[in-house]
């Protein structure tokens, strides 16, 4: 058995009039991100991850922002296709572990949602992905409140 880790990291500015989808969960916020898809930061840094350990590129190699099928496109159904991709080439996903960096609003109350969903669309116990949150302690983008930033690891096993 091959087992390999690979790592994610990705971040969004804030943009009024939109909204605000992390882990495919709609959490109530004033202003969303701003992107070409649903801006969803941390379903990018996850797919980012597990494309690292497979050793099959990055997000932005499979989905260019430049090509309007993803226009405003569902983050978990890009999550779902990549899935599919490395299970083509014989990965299976074991794990993943994430953290989001975000001043406000507060996500914790919305965890437990964002660990089904991932884990639904990975196809994995939600025990196998973790997800957590922090601050920027009013530091660097995140604490001025520009954006949220989020990191992802993951682990893939192949036979
Ligand atoms: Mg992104």
């Amino acid at each position: 058995m091959t087992s390999r880790a690979g790592i994610g990291w990705d971040s969004h500015r804030f943009e009024e009039g939109r909204t605000l989808v992390l882990g495919g969960v709609e959490v109530p916020s004033e202003q969303g991100l701003a992107g070409h898809s649903d801006a969803d930061v941390l379903t990018h840094a996850v797919i980012d991850a597990l494309l690292g350990a497979a050793g099959l590129g990055d997000i932005g190699q499979h989905f260019p922002d430049t090509d309007e099928r993803y226009a405003g496109a569902d983050s978990l159904a890009l999550l779902s296709e990549v899935c599919t991709f490395l299970e083509d080439h014989g990965w299976t996903v074991r794990h993943v572990d994430a953290t989001i960096l975000c001043e406000e609003p507060k996500l914790a109350p919305h965890r437990d949602e964002m660990r089904t969903r991932l884990s639904r669309t990975i196809g994995c116990r939600a025990l196998e992905v973790n997800v957590k949150f922090t601050t920027g302690e009013g530091m660097g983008f995140v604490g001025r409140g520009e954006g949220i930033g989020a990191l992802a690891v993951a682990t893939v096993e192949r036979a």
